[in-house]
Formats: C-alpha cells, sequence, structure tokens
C-alpha cells in the first residue's frame, strides 16, 4: 500500500514505469509470454515463480490496475474479472462449496439475489437471507456448521440503504467466517470497508470506477484481515491443493491467500477474464473518480433536497437527507457523500412514473447507473422483473419507484429538467 492519500493514490498508484518505459499505462494485447528456459516455466505452473503465464489468468495491464484498487481499497491483493456478476460469483464460490450456506442482506442488488438464489442454488449453495430488522440473535440463529459467509452492499443497489458494516463483521467474525461487502455504489472514495471490519470486497467497476458507461468490469478485493487457519473452516485455503501439486495457500500466500487462490483456481477454471482494453479504460475512470464521485455525491443531495419540496413525490430516499432512516448510518460509513443514485416516489404509481421518466429530456432512460450521464430506471418493471413480489418487497421497490442517477452535470439543468418532467403528471 502507498503512503499518498486517495486522490493521489487514484492518479499514481498501479504503474510505476522505468526509465524510458510509457509514461501512461501500455494496454499488453498478448494472450501470451516468453520465457528464457522450459524450467522458468515450470517454476510459474508451480507457483513458486512470479509472471504471467496466460493472460485468462494474469496480465501486465491488468495487474497494474489491480494494484491500485487494492490500494485504493486498503487490501493486500485484488483480482479484476469480466464483470460485476463474475466478482460476486468468484468472491462466494472460492470460499463456499456445494452442502454449504451463506448468509445475505435481503436488499441486495436483484443481479446478486438471482446469482444466490438460482444459479448458485444449482450448484448446491444455500443463501439464509437476512434483513436489517432482524436482531443479532435472530441472524446468529441462521448459522449453522456449514455457514462459510455473510454478504452484504454498502449501499444497496436500488434500496439506497446503508449496510451496518461493522455490526455485521462482529456477527460473521463470531462464527468465524469472514464478511464479504459489495461496495459498488460508494466506491473506495466515500467508504472502505475493510476500516469498518469487512474481509473482501468486490465491485462492479462498470458504475462510478469507470464511471463513463464504457466498459464492464469487475474486481474482488481481499483485505488481508480473515485468519482462515485459526477459523478451521476453511480446508481449501488450509490444505494442499491438488490441481497445483500440493499447494497450501494460506503457507505459501500468507495474506493473500484467498485472493491468490481465486485467480489461480477459480479465474483459471471459469476464465471470466477482463480484456486488457478494459483494463485500460477502468483505469482512465479511475483516475478522475475521486472528482467525479464528489460531484455526483454533491449534485444528488442537491436534487434529493429539491425532490422532497415537491407536490407531486410521495416520499425521497437518499442516505444523506437528514429525513432519512439512513442519516446516521450515513454519517458513519458515508461522511464524504451517499454517491449519485437517488430513489424516489411520484403519486399516482406506475402510470404516474412512467409519465414522468417519459418526460424527462436530459435525464435519459437507460439501465445501467452511476456513470457521468444523468439517467433514470422504473427498476419494477425492468431490472427486478424477475424477482417475485415478496422479493420486490424485501427490496423496498413498490410500482411508484424511480432510480435517478444523478450525473456530473450542472445540477441546475438536472433539477430543471425533472421540474418540467414533474409538471407534466400534475
Ligand atoms: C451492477 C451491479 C452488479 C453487477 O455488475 P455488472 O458489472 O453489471 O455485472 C453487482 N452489484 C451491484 C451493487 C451492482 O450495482
Amino acid at each position: 500500500m502507498s503512503d499518498y492519500q486517495f486522490e493521489t493514490k487514484c492518479i499514481q498508484s498501479g504503474y510505476h514505469p522505468g526509465n524510458s518505459e510509457p509514461r501512461t499505462l501500455p494496454i499488453y494485447q498478448s494472450t501470451t509470454y516468453k520465457y528464457d528456459d522450459a524450467d522458468a516455466l515450470g517454476q510459474l505452473f508451480d507457483l513458486k515463480a512470479e509472471g504471467h503465464m496466460y493472460s485468462r489468468i494474469s496480465n501486465p495491464t491488468l495487474a497494474a490496475v489491480e494494484e491500485k484498487l487494492s490500494d485504493l481499497e486498503g487490501g493486500v491483493g485484488a483480482m479484476l474479472v469480466s464483470s460485476g456478476q463474475a466478482a460476486n460469483l468468484l468472491a462466494v464460490f472460492n470460499i463456499c462449496s456445494a452442502g454449504q450456506n451463506l448468509i445475505a442482506m435481503n436488499n441486495i442488488y436483484g443481479g446478486t439475489i438471482n446469482l444466490l438464489s438460482v444459479t448458485m442454488a444449482r450448484m448446491g449453495i444455500e443463501v439464509r437471507y437476512i434483513s436489517e430488522k432482524m436482531t443479532d440473535e435472530e441472524v446468529d440463529a441462521l448459522f449453522d456448521e456449514n455457514t462459510r459467509l455473510v454478504f452484504g452492499e454498502t449501499i444497496a443497489n436500488p434500496a439506497l440503504t446503508v449496510f451496518d458494516i461493522s455490526r455485521y463483521a462482529a456477527i460473521a467474525h463470531r462464527h468465524q467466517v469472514p464478511l464479504i461487502v459489495d461496495n459498488t455504489f460508494a466506491t473506495p472514495f466515500l467508504c472502505r470497508p475493510f476500516e469498518h471490519g469487512a474481509d473482501i470486497v468486490t465491485h462492479s467497476t462498470s458504475k462510478y470506477m469507470d464511471g463513463h458507461a464504457n466498459v464492464l468490469g469487475g474486481v474482488v478485493i481481499d483485505g488481508g484481515t480473515f485468519d482462515w487457519e485459526t477459523s478451521g473452516k476453511f480446508p481449501e485455503l488450509t490444505t494442499p491443493d491438488e490441481s497445483y501439486h500440493g499447494v497450501v495457500y494460506t503457507k505459501q500466500f500468507g495474506r493473500a491467500a484467498y485472493v491468490t487462490k481465486a485467480r489461480v483456481q477459480l479465474l483459471r477454471d471459469f476464465g471470466c477474464t477482463m480484456a486488457p482494453i478494459s483494463a485500460y479504460l477502468l483505469n482512465l475512470g479511475l483516475e478522475s473518480m475521486a472528482l467525479r464521485v464528489r460531484k455526483h455525491s454533491e449534485n444528488a443531495l442537491e436534487v434529493a433536497k429539491f425532490l422532497e419540496t415537491q407536490p407531486q413525490v410521495l416520499w425521497v430516499n437518499y442516505p444523506k437527507l437528514p429525513s432519512s432512516p439512513y442519516h446516521e448510518l450515513a454519517e458513519k460509513y458515508l461522511p464524504d457523500g451517499a454517491s449519485g443514485v437517488v430513489s424516489f416516489g411520484v403519486k399516482g404509481g406506475r402510470a404516474a412514473a412512467m409519465k414522468l421518466m417519459n418526460s424527462l429530456r436530459l435525464a435519459q432512460i437507460v439501465v445501467h447507473v452511476a456513470d457521468a450521464r444523468t439517467c433514470v430506471l422504473h427498476p419494477a418493471s425492468t431490472t427486478h422483473r424477475q424477482l417475485t413480489d415478496q422479493q420486490l418487497a424485501d427490496s423496498g421497490i413498490g410500482p411508484e419507484f424511480i432510480r435517478f442517477s444523478v450525473g456530473i452535470e450542472d445540477v441546475r439543468d438536472i433539477i430543471a429538467d425533472l421540474k418540467q418532467a414533474l409538471a407534466q403528471i400534475d
């Protein structure tokens, strides 16, 4: 980890050119690497030497961006993958196998709910959902000897609830399992979950990290904090891996055991690798991430305050609003802002929500969120369509619910757009 301040790390971390090498991160567009002799390659295959074998597993362009991301979160290592979905799949599957289970917040991203409830069920992994209303004792009661991790989102997409990271870290740790936090909406600029007790952090880098809606990507970052050996519940990390000539990850890789295993075993086998050009574009996004996320957060708070004053608006949800039930948690975990995403409901239910969306001009209807351009979405009819009514209710998404992703345009134009659109549903 470098000693620089966060905004300096966004620019300087990761890529360190030598004498007369390119100043900006090169795109190593090569699947393949060259070795001086056969033995050098053999050492790599036994994980006894450092270097690149094949770009499905690692690549120098990705490695520089991984180092930056790990530095930004304060971790010991990172693994880029092809999407946020791939990041959460590998983060969970790395330490949870058939016959085992995990505990997850019930208001997380709909795509993650599908992954955990449907696809991971087919792999023999069971998910047990918790709600923030449950007491610690009620959560404790869901653990058994096969529970392997706890999962939540710093700012849930799109419920915008704030996850009480230190509370759930304490619960996970008293059951000797790690806490995985999807930190996509917050980004490490607004919240660094490792500082609050999380052990593993994931991101969809497709959102604020890229920030321009250009490239899909995901990352898994290892905090290096969880003691796999003392826990005793993770033989996959603490006993020999026969697919690597008996390497024991905790012995050979110490604090980076988890992320090393995820790379050399799961990225090798699933092949959900990020392309070098995507890593290059992601790095450009990261260079301006701090500036952008600060501006997104300032604009969003102004938009949320404006919406609260509008007669057509039933409710506004933004964690930094004094009226938000998450205000206190937001002050603790998100002191510098709560990202650009605001949700609100309009009077008149689904029909009014649709009319409003159709009336917006600057804010355009897209599936994506969290990029430089203001955009809007109706989750109940789109991203969350596959969820059951109960899952929708758990996620806090009614028919009047609008997800508004505030961009970094001049906020006066964003508010003027909302004003003219709200006038049309009167
Ligand atoms: C978008 C998103 C994902 C999935 O990421 P992709 O890059 O779209 O695969 C996962 N978690 C959260 C919180 C997200 O917002």
